[in-house]
């Protein structure tokens, strides 16, 4: 296996994602080969030793630890994002438990943002104090909350930008400065901006995960999960034991789909944000709907910061509340011919979804209330479709 072509400091994006970590084998394929194999085998019983004691040179020795394909990945969503290293993962939900439980411990202590995907919450409000972590949640905008909660050390700050559904914006760099003051690694959840849109790197996080089952695969196909980190010792020391020995390794076969998903994934999201901005300002004009969240619009709460850390845009998703409560957006839902009833998100289709009575059903209602969300509230995922058949759909579902 050869790197035909080593990714040059001067590609410029576009370029990383079609090309980065592409890695030939013999047979000199055009596309990524999908090497869908679990093992490798050793010409000599010393060469197997070699690989194990790690006197030999690095090569593969299973596929739970590291595979071509996964490999070609990692190194193509790092290249784009600008990290020194990523590690794969099954699904961004083993992405946001592996990085976490890489910062932390029994005794340590976690301080989240509180407007968070729900299993993202259910890991910082259950799983981690289960297994003796403090945990504490913040409104992820107020800043004297950040202060008051990071005057205390913690090991780790976990916080999503622009949030889930309420697409709350929190100043990235104003949270790390606080957090590493409190000796705690930054671990941002950059799913719904997406590596086209906001780079937390140069923000000051320290870990950033990826659900690539979202905007990266983009197509509806399959799950994967990426951590992406710049320490190598914090992965050598703490998140490769995480990783090798509890074994959420991405499937080969996932891997490629999601190399041919960052082939087109500006295109694409370019085309999500065309579609999304029209439709916010659509939706903005229409009598039956009372807010209309989206971080372009000069209304959203953070738009300012919203502009500056997300490159000016606002991103492909939107958070509209119906005034009639939770009839009218379940009539708006039933109504829609074209656009999907759906809880994914960052698919070439659009999708609705109610968060109240789906993605955050779990969630006791006073709580979804303090996150922002309404029974009136529904989440709009843009996709690529015409915009003129979604205005039409929007507008129709909207006046039965
Ligand atoms: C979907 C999502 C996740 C979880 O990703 P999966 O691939 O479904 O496990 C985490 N965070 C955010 C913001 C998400 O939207």
């Amino acid at each position: 296996m050869t790197t035909e072509k080593k990714a040059s400091d001067t590609w410029r994006a576009a370029t990383r994602s079609v090309r980065g970590g592409t890695k030939r084998s013999g047979f000199n394929e055009t596309s990524e080969a999908i090497f869908m194999n679990s093992g490798y085998v050793y010409d000599t019983a010393a060469e197997a030793e070699a690989s194990f004691d790690g006197s030999g040179p690095e090569r593969f020795v299973y596929s739970r630890f590291a595979n071509p394909t996964v490999a070609m990945f990692e190194e193509r969503l790092a290249l784009l994002e600008g990290a020194q290293y990523c590690r794969a993962t099954a699904s961004g939900m083993s992405a946001v438990w592996n990085a976490l439980a890489a910062c932390t411990r029994a005794g340590g202590r976690v301080v989240g943002s509180r407007a968070l995907f729900g299993s993202c919450e259910f890991i910082l409000t259950t799983l981690l104090p289960r297994f003796g972590v403090e945990t504490e949640l913040v409104d992820g905008t107020d800043h004297d909350a950040w202060e008051k909660a990071l005057s205390k050390p913690a090991d780790a700050v976990f916080l999503e930008t622009p949030s889930n559904p309420t697409l709350e914006v929190i100043d990235i760099k104003f949270v790390a400065d606080l957090a590493h003051k409190a000796g705690a690694r930054v671990v941002v959840d950059n799913v719904f901006a997406t590596p086209i849109l906001q780079h937390p790197f140069e923000l000051g996080a320290d870990v950033v995960v990826y659900s690539a089952t979202k905007h990266i695969d983009g197509q509806g196909r399959c799950l994967g999960g990426a951590i992406l980190f710049n320490d190598k010792e914090w992965h050598d020391d703490h998140l490769t034991q995480f990783l090798r020995h509890t074994g959420p390794s991405m499937s080969p076969f996932n891997a490629w789909t999601l190399l041919k998903g960052l082939e087109t994934l500006s295109l694409r999201v370019d085309a999500h944000i065309r579609n999304a901005t029209e439709l916010a300002n659509f939706l903005s004009a229409q009598p039956q709907i009372s807010k209309v969240i989206y971080p372009a619009l000069a209304s959203h709460p953070q738009h300012e910061i919203a502009m500056k850390q997300m490159s000016g845009r606002g991103g492909g998703l939107i958070a509209l509340e119906l005034a009639g409560g939770k009839q009218a957006a379940f009539s708006l839902l039933d109504n829609l011919q074209l656009i999907d009833i759906s809880n994914n998100l960052g698919d070439a289709k659009s999708l609705a979804t109610h968060p109240w009575t789906t993605t955050h059903q779990r969630v006791p209602g006073e709580d979804k209330l303090t996150m922002g969300i309404t029974e009136g509230m529904l989440r709009l995922s843009v996709g690529l479709e015409d915009i003129d058949d979604l205005k039409e759909d929007l507008f129709a579902a909207l006046n039965v």
